[in-house]
């Protein structure tokens, strides 16, 4: 958190900051702001770059055709998406599916990082380049695009919290391309397994912390070293 920022405390203050909000010039041509949706207490967050046509008209992240593939990839791997929180870097759509100019994101990243706070996600999955390069500033590593960066997982300390963090591609990308929806896919399956892996650490911690598995004589690292809260 930083000293001149003023962050929400609460969802209902913080969603409906965002409906009226007029920090930077996107809120003259929205039709609807779109906060993001699920649940309160989501493991896993999904932040992509920003609302298009149709989440601008229906005010929900993620339902055109982009979202539709995004389901379809979070079934594949075994992910409700009521489960996930699903959000945007910018929460008004750019005219004409601009890229967001970086002064509308820094005066919309009050709202981002107030969600991250108030969800204290276990796992970030930030899609495409806007997305990735925001979380990883957030998180003072340096962003090398999307595909260099994908594939891989980040353990970042973000806004004071350790988040496990998995890059990808944005689902716009891989909509009529078959090799990049394959990597959509597959990296969603990835997150599958880090989701497991955690669920699995954080039982057996719960249940007894000195049963972890040793190795050489010394307990072994686990997912639950990294994401465990300060
Ligand atoms: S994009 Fe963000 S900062 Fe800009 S008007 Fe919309 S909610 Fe406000």
């Amino acid at each position: 958190m930083t000293a001149t920022k003023s962050y929400y405390t609460s969802w209902e203050e913080l969603e409906a900051a965002i409906r009226s909000c007029s920090r930077c010039p996107l809120h003259k041509s929205r039709r609807n702001p779109v906060p993001g949706e699920g649940p309160r207490n989501a493991e896993v967050m999904f932040i992509g770059e920003a609302p298009g046509a149709t989440e601008d008209e229906m005010g929900r992240p993620f339902v055109g055709a982009a979202g539709k593939l995004l389901t379809m990839a979070l079934e594949s791997a075994g992910i409700p998406r009521s489960s996930v929180y699903i959000t945007n870097v910018v929460k008004c759509r750019p005219p004409s599916n601009r890229e967001p100019r970086p002064e509308e994101i820094e005066a919309c990243s009050v709202f981002l990082e107030s969600q991250i706070l108030l969800l204290k996600p276990r796992i970030i999955v930030t899609l495409g380049n806007v997305a990735g390069k925001k979380v990883f500033e957030l998180g003072n590593l340096r962003w090398s695009g999307v595909t260099k960066m994908r594939g891989r997982l980040y353990t970042l300390s973000i806004l004071g919290l350790k988040v496990v963090v998995i890059p990808t591609i944005h689902p716009a990308a891989a909509l009529y391309n078959p090799s990049m929806r394959d990597i959509l896919f597959n990296d969603l399956k990835n997150v599958k397994r880090v989701l497991d892996e955690i669920s699995q650490t954080l039982t057996v911690a719960s249940g007894d912390e000195l049963s972890a598995p040793e190795q050489g004589g010394r307990k072994a690292k686990s997912l639950l070293d990294y994401v465990k809260r300060g």
